[in-house]
């Protein structure tokens, strides 16, 4: 993790008023070192607490929230619609349209390129169809869902 990295990150904290503290840390090191990764906030705990980090449930799921609001991790439901789940998007500058492709087996996350001209202009269409209804649209989530090629050859 270079230093670069690591200011871009204290700055997007900072913006959104979050200290860089040690959980904060271990929390987006663990995103940022496996971008696939697509947990649920019980899993963000297990695997903290694999690495040793002491965190309780409720802290942790405050944290991944913030993260998430301040667009470091991005948040979307899976596809029960039952469980919240997070993904790193900390590379990305904010409002970028990010599509990806999630397993629904196994839950990787597969990133997509980055939306092209044409989705962006499909999403503005979108955004501007509801705030002609006077609602107003904050976030984008962009997933097509389905099986991935370990899950599809190797039925459970
Ligand atoms: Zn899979």
């Amino acid at each position: 993790m270079n230093e670069s990295t690591l200011s871009g990150w204290t700055e997007r904290l900072h913006q959104s008023g979050l200290r860089f503290t040690a959980a904060t840390r271990s929390v987006l090191m663990l995103f940022a070192s496996d971008p696939g990764w697509g947990p649920s906030h019980a899993e963000v705990l297990d695997r903290l607490h694999q690495h040793g980090v002491d965190i309780n449930r409720v802290t942790l799921y405050r944290l991944l929230d913030r993260l998430a609001a301040c667009g470091l991790l991005e948040r979307h439901a899976d596809a029960s619609g039952r469980v919240w789940r997070f993904a790193w998007i900390g590379d990305q500058p904010a409002g970028t349209l990010h599509p990806r492709f999630e397993c629904d087996a196994c839950h990787r996350l597969v990133a997509l390129e980055p939306a092209k001209a044409k989705a962006r202009e499909m999403a503005q269409t979108l955004q501007n169809a509801l705030a002609a209804m006077g609602h107003h649209a904050e976030r984008l989530d962009f997933t097509i869902h389905g099986t991935c090629a370990g899950c599809a050859s190797s039925p459970p």
